[in-house]
């Protein structure tokens, strides 16, 4: 059993539900098992299916007679019937379950007297240790915020006040339980799940994702879920001290493992167009293309760096500025030359113009000061193909989204 705790730890890590599951025969560990229905888009793809595939491939038979069944989580009725179909002669569970569980805590499959095979079931091994595993990974994600590391700063709260926008207060959540993240907190903006697709937003060097809340709300009302992270770093996540913490490489990690635990299928990426950012976005499409497959940049016509009390409330000195400091330093021209369109669609919005300038509160409302479409097709949403606002913004990518087999 706790060779299945392993693989159900390992399940929370690739933010599937954490259940695991070993087959054992005559004492010898045949094949092991995790919950991947959301990184495999396999409703069938529970950890003990999985074990028992494992495990016929691994004996050279479908029939598992002799083989013993670990598993975390009480089986539901179609695993259960999958360990009768394989004539395993025992299944030892940890937690019941009476929602779903066909071992007793619903249903039992297994007592049925008609069957011509019959399955031993055992339940309750480790049972705290299994329920405890899938407790902490369902517990509401703003109370998982934990201490912040020797290591790292946290800008104080305070330095937020009154820039928030109360209706997406509900959406805002921290997410510390990534391998990568090592115990750092990440603050991530995620509307959850929608009928429509996901675009991720990534910010720039200079900002971090408050910048793109009016754009969330945009996206959230027609349909699409919207994430936005603060990269380590940067606004409310948890900032490393040394400059040395934040490779390119350590932060695709952390984005890619964000897209498994936030279950993300093909997102499109939102980036400014600086080569930083490109190449971060470009770096985590190839590095998860389950989860990310199109990088859309668009390119402000003012620089970045704009004097904005908001944009500058994450860094009270020049401290809090260490990731700001080592993204500037990238070498990003490798991640950018492989970024071809063969590879899969970079699309660019263009900037243009732009008659706010300076600091119009956010970098984000520069788009309502006038940019035109740039490679891509021109939206219906702006009859004179230049002016684009957040809402604007917002429909035109959901329009470049569904189009994605036609222009790509
Ligand atoms: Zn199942």
């Amino acid at each position: 059993m706790q060779l299945a705790l392993e693989q159900a730890r390992l399940a929370a890590a690739e933010g599937e539900v954490p259940v695991g599951a070993v087959v054992v025969k005559d004492g010898q560990l045949v094949s092991t098992g995790r919950n991947a229905p959301i990184g495999g888009q396999d409703p069938t793809a529970h950890a003990e299916v999985q074990a028992l595939r494992a495990a016929a491939q691994s004996l050279g038979n479908y029939r598992l007679d002799g083989c013993t069944l670990y598993v975390t989580l009480e089986p539901c009725a179609m695993c259960s019937g999958a360990m009768l179909h394989a004539r395993l002669a025992r299944v030892v569970f940890g937690a019941a379950d009476a929602k779903t569980g066909a071992a007793g805590g619903l249903l039992n499959l297994f007592a049925q007297p008609g069957l011509n095979h019959q399955t031993g079931v055992t339940g309750g091994v480790l049972a705290s240790e299994c329920a405890a595993l899938l407790q902490a990974f369902f517990r509401p994600r703003r109370l998982n915020v934990r201490p912040l590391r020797e290591d790292a700063l946290r800008t104080p709260p305070s330095r937020f006040d009154g820039l928030d926008d109360p209706s997406l207060r509900d959406f805002q959540v921290q997410v510390s339980q990534l391998p990568a993240l090592a115990g750092l907190n990440m603050h991530v903006l995620d509307t959850g799940p929608a009928p429509g697709p996901t675009v991720m937003v990534l910010h720039g060097l200079w900002g971090w994702g408050w910048e793109a809340e009016a754009l969330a709300t945009e996206l959230m009302q027609l349909g699409v879920r919207a994430v936005v992270p603060d990269l380590p770093g940067f606004g409310r996540s948890d900032k490393p001290k040394k400059p040395g913490f934040h490779t390119l490489a350590w932060h695709t990690r952390c984005l890619q493992e964000l897209g498994a635990h936030l279950g993300l299928a093909r997102a499109t990426v939102l980036v400014p167009q600086v080569p930083q950012t490109v190449a971060l976005a470009v770096a985590l499409c190839q590095a998860a293309p389950g989860h990310f497959d199109r990088v859309v940049a668009w390119s402000p016509a003012a620089a970045e760096g704009n004097a904005c009390p908001g944009l500058d409330a994450p860094f009270p000195d020049v401290g809090h500025r260490a990731a700001q400091r080592a993204f500037a330093l990238w070498d990003v021209s490798a991640g950018i030359a492989q970024g071809s369109p063969n590879a899969f669609p970079v699309h660019h919005i263009s900037g243009v113009g732009g008659q706010l300038g300076g600091c119009a509160g956010t970098v984000w409302a520069q788009w309502s000061g006038g940019y035109a479409v740039g490679e891509t097709k021109a939206s219906s949403d702006c009859p004179d193909n230049r002016v684009f606002n957040d809402a604007a913004l917002a429909r035109h990518l959901l329009a470049l989204v569904h189009h994605r087999e036609v222009d790509s």
